[in-house]
């Protein structure tokens, strides 16, 4: 194990990553927490128009967190501009979120999900990039927070 190996684990560790936030035991903590557009979108499974979130262009390193408890969630290595609307990731890091069925709207869908809170970021579909992978998750940039990697 490397040094930078040594530290990301220890950085994805609950006592020690300072950016996680404790996870709200009720809906009424949730409310208190987030603004309502975040809530709608990671609480009740909403979804941000496309084109308009603050993160569909951004080239930035750093990791992106869960705007609802802190988990890291995607590296922006697997970032990529998929023209869709939302901001795209190929792979998300190692247990960072679950995968549910979604049969509303019509549609057969799966939703992604923070492992940590259990808050809505999305939905996976399998038209990304073959060479990486082939999966395209599909996230809302509310529900995101880029922390930059430090220079
Ligand atoms: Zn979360």
């Amino acid at each position: 194990m490397s040094q930078t190996d040594e530290f990301r684990a220890l950085a994805t560790d609950e006592e020690t990553d300072s950016g996680l936030k404790p996870v709200p035991a009720t809906d009424a903590e949730w409310r208190d927490r987030l603004d309502p557009k975040a809530y709608d979108v990671l609480r009740r499974a909403g979804t941000e128009r496309p084109f308009v979130g603050k993160y569909v262009d951004t080239d930035e390193e750093g990791i992106y967190r869960c705007a609802a408890c802190g988990n890291q969630l995607f590296a922006s290595d697997a970032k990529f501009h998929s023209e869709c609307g939302w901001p795209s990731f190929s792979n998300a890091l190692p247990g960072a979120v679950v995968f549910l069925e979604d049969h509303s709207h019509g549609m057969f869908r799966t939703e992604v999900r923070c492992a940590r809170c259990q808050s809505h970021l999305g939905h996976i579909f399998n038209d990304g990039p073959r060479e990486a992978g082939g999966m395209r998750y599909c996230m809302n940039s509310i529900a995101l927070d880029l922390e930059p990697a430090s220079k």
